[in-house]
């Protein structure tokens, strides 16, 4: 690190900083300039500087600190050049596959999921999302069927050979959720709830880590780090909108993130243009907008008859508009050297 000093400091301040630099294992080198004087910091281990900085910058006699190396470490690029690939029972997320994951916003019915999870098979899609335990702005919305639609969630997955995306809000229900599905979904609301990320670490399912919704990128980075830290490693990292001056969309999509995250990172980042724009009409667009710009997922919200969706129905497709976008995608996927599974023969029900 670089510790800037004040114009006015002191010999017994520099002393003095000198010190504290040694105390958290710095090595300090002072360059004392004729307009500035800076004292560089090396080595040291990542604890104990974390909080250094902090305290360094509430010195008196400090202008400003500045780090040089990447406050993550596990989840960075350089941890893993060549970058991450997630098996999930087969299907893999990071890889030349791009990963269609698609489903209601919240399990409602048998019939509601089951009809969804045929349509979505049918076009190739590998993954199924659906939550059983929902976050609500309002406490007296519908929360989500819990254990019953998990055990729905699992049986759809069964019937049509999907695997399962669902969220997990409580550290109470890591484990339950973990025995109904493949992938356990972190919320925005959640992003920053450090003991559900400690308690993720240590279980053996990828998490899919939405980005918070007033998150820098770099706070994701560093909830994600959290994860890794605790002992897992199979992260997928999802952009899902942040919250901006912007009200016409329920979210402002950032895109931007996709291509600087693959730079900074070597997990897999997918792309949620339901969230992100709460409008179904925009979720096509963005869908292709998210691969061509370097996303490994979409993660897609649809709906047997979206208007009467318990949740979130403005932002969820019909099956006939779902079915049209995949071979969309898949000319934008074919575009940026990807590609995108074929539609499979299912077992109907219809
Ligand atoms: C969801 O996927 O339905 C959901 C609640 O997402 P988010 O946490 O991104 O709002
Ligand atoms: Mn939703």
């Amino acid at each position: 690190m670089i510790v800037v000093l004040r114009p006015e400091y002191t010999q017994s301040d520099l002393k003095r900083i000198m010190a504290h630099l040694q105390e958290v294992g710095l090595t300090p080198n002072p360059i004392i300039g004729e307009e500035k004087t800076i004292i560089l910091g090396i080595g040291g281990s990542e604890h104990l500087k974390v909080d250094a900085i902090d305290q360094l910058r509430a010195d008196d006699a400090v202008e400003d600190v500045l780090v040089i190396t990447k406050p993550y470490k596990l989840v960075a690029r350089e941890a893993k050049p060549n970058g991450t690939q997630i098996d999930v029972r087969g299907a893999v997320i990071g890889g030349e596959e791009i990963a269609i994951i698609a489903g209601p916003c919240t399990v409602e019915s048998e019939t509601q999921l089951m009809l969804t999870a045929e349509i979505v098979a049918e076009t190739g899609a590998k993954f199924l999302r659906g939550g059983a335990y929902k976050p609500s702005t309002s406490p007296y919305s519908f929360h989500g069927m819990g254990v019953e639609g998990l055990a729905l969630l699992k049986a759809a997955g069964q019937k049509y050979d999907l695997r399962i995306v669902t969220e997990v809000m409580d550290i109470r229900k890591v484990e339950l959720v973990a025995e109904y599905a493949d992938v356990l979904q972190i919320g925005t609301r959640n992003m920053q709830n450090y003991d559900l990320l400690r308690e993720l670490g240590m279980i053996r399912r990828p998490i899919l880590l939405k980005r918070g919704f007033a998150a820098k990128v770099e706070e994701w980075l560093l909830a994600a780090e959290y994860i890794a830290n605790a002992g897992n490693d199979q992260i997928i990292l999802c952009e899902r909108g942040i919250r901006t001056f912007e009200t016409a969309t329920r979210n402002t999509l950032d895109l931007n993130a996709i291509p600087l995250v693959k730079q900074l990172s070597h997990l897999p980042v997918i792309v949620d243009p339901s969230h992100g724009t709460g409008k179904r009409d925009l979720v096509g667009p963005m869908s292709k907008a998210a691969i061509a710009c370097g996303a490994d997922g979409v993660i897609i919200e649809v709906h047997p008859n979206p208007d009467h969706a318990i949740k979130d129905g403005s932002q969820s497709m019909t099956f006939e508009r779902f079915q049209s976008l995949i071979p969309e995608l898949g000319r934008i996927a074919s575009a940026v050297d990807r590609i995108l599974s074929s539609p499979v023969a299912v077992k109907t029900s219809r």
